[in-house]
């Protein structure tokens, strides 16, 4: 009994590890006789949107030609995304007999006519039936479940139209919505083969320039032991946007590796994950370049927000609605009611990121600077301390600070060379715990530093005057890193 339950574990352990252990992917695109089929703008696109599901892991090869049995080996499923050459023999063969073994197979588009399906291109500029020998290769066709004369070739002019789930028992199309809109080309005259298993169809308008027929969408196709699944969907980035289209290409792709589908019905669809951190970016008092908005776009972990002031910012609601705040605002004062949230926000815990402008924040307010930020700049001279100064576009290299090159927020980042605006002549509490530092004698030491108050979670980060900073990957790197930690995630 004991052996058994064992035994169960075992087995429950493995289906866990095994569902989790992503499917390997090749895309296989590149040359293009289709100058409009954007392979170099698409192939991303769908790699992006494989890798960004969790499910897969994927390569790329823009050279089929070179293929053979050992390089498929380790893969679950080929996307085939290209419609250009014939690959030559072994490569071709290598596929087949990928496919036929029990491997997976999605094909997109354009792939349904040109040399691949025997066809060349005519003296008038048409596809037409190649008559060299051995222009065909039938097991491809098998494979993609369609023949297209090339006489056929050809869709509607491009318009919206609604695609029907028709089949809605596979796997693939299981749960979805019955219906969605896309702006494609509707591939029609397809010649379909008999046994094909047709999910997705769709109404050719005549009024287009339709045939007034439901046409085929997608459909699946037994090949050998192997799943293909074959879409006429997907002319470029645009068309492959819309979210369904991304759902059925996701578990269409995850079924062709296995079979089987495990990715819900609105995969690729979802928005950040419930326990993404809340961030509010508050703005207002000092100018900036919008390239500062895509230092926080990219990230699924955190969802962010845009206050353009400190009165819209600290409102009632602002401590249960955000986890983070990031400062890129500059005011002398606050009114009360505002310091009174604000103040609330800082002593719950809750996490703050003072960037670059930010530290001529609330000056008037000493506690802010003196036990939050521990750092003041001096835009006029005050008792003893002479006025801070600014200088664009300094060439700077910023490293961690001695012993903190491998604190959460630094990790990994190095030194980071970059041209930014440099500030000198601040005050700085002796209490701040320095992680980022530089010797440009036109900028203080401390770069970036956490507050003085141990308890609190705030950090400052001088970078991010403008595009220079907010479009370099480690600035981009480093203020992630800093909203996660003063969230309490890293
Ligand atoms: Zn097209
Ligand atoms: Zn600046």
């Amino acid at each position: 009994m004991r052996m058994a339950l064992r035994l169960f574990t075992a087995v429950l352990l493995f289906a866990a590890i095994s569902a989790a252990a992503p499917l390997r992917i090749l895309i296989i695109t590149g040359d293009s006789d289709y100058p409009n089929h954007d392979w170099r703008a698409t192939t991303p696109f769908l790699q992006n949107a494989l890798m960004a599901s969790g499910r897969f892991d994927v390569r790329v090869t823009e050279e089929p030609r070179g293929l053979t049995p050992d390089a498929l080996a380790g893969y679950d499923a080929v996307l085939l995304n290209y419609n250009g050459p014939r690959w030559g023999a072994l490569a071709e063969k290598a596929i087949e007999g990928f496919v036929r073994a029990g491997k997976g197979m999605v094909a997109l588009h354009g792939v349904s006519y040109g040399p691949l399906m025997g066809m060349e291109k005519g003296p008038n500029g048409r596809w037409a039936r190649s008559e060299k020998k051995g222009a065909e290769w039938p097991a491809y066709k098998a494979m993609l479940g369609v023949d297209w004369e090339p006489a056929n070739i050809g869709h509607a002019a491009r318009h919206a139209f609604p695609v029907k789930l028709v089949d809605r028992g596979h796997p693939i199309t299981r749960g979805m919505e019955p219906e969605f809109t896309v702006n494609d080309e509707l591939y029609h005259k397809m010649s379909h083969r008999p046994g094909i298993r047709v999910l997705a169809a769709a109404f050719d308008n005549p009024a287009k320039g339709g045939t007034g027929q439901d046409e085929p969408i997608a459909w699946t196709v037994a090949f050998g032991k192997g799943r293909v699944f074959h879409c006429t969907l997907g002319h470029d980035t645009s068309a492959m946007y819309q979210p369904e289209f991304l759902t059925l290409f996701l578990r269409a792709t995850e079924w062709a590796a296995t079979g089987e589908v495990t990715l819900g019905p609105r995969a690729g669809q979802t928005a950040a994950p419930k326990d993404a951190v809340r961030v509010l970016v508050v703005t207002g008092g000092h100018a900036y370049e919008p390239s500062f908005y895509t230092v926080f776009e990219g990230h699924k972990d955190m969802v962010w927000t845009h206050a353009a002031s400190q009165k819209d910012a600290f409102r009632p609601k602002f401590l249960e609605r955000f986890d983070v705040l990031v400062l890129y605002d500059m005011a002398n004062d606050l009114a009360d009611v505002e310091k009174k949230t604000l103040e609330a926000f800082v002593k719950s815990g809750k996490g703050v990121v003072s960037l670059h402008h930010a530290i001529v924040d609330y000056t008037e307010w000493s506690w802010w600077w003196q036990e939050v930020v521990g750092g003041k700049y001096f835009v006029k001279p005050l008792g003893d301390h002479g006025a801070s100064q600014f200088k664009d576009d300094v060439p700077m290299v910023v490293r961690p600070a001695q012993g903190m090159a491998n604190h959460a927020v630094v990790r990994g980042l190095g030194e980071i060379v970059i041209e930014d605006e440099a500030y000198k002549g601040m005050w700085h509490s002796p209490r701040i715990k320095v992680l980022m530092e530089t010797d440009t004698p036109l900028n203080d030491r401390p770069v970036v530093y956490i507050g003085p108050n141990e308890k609190l979670r705030v950090i400052y980060v001088q970078l991010g005057h403008g595009p220079s900073a907010h479009r370099h990957p480690s600035y981009r790197k480093l203020v992630h890193n800093a909203i996660l930690w003063s969230a309490g995630k890293l």
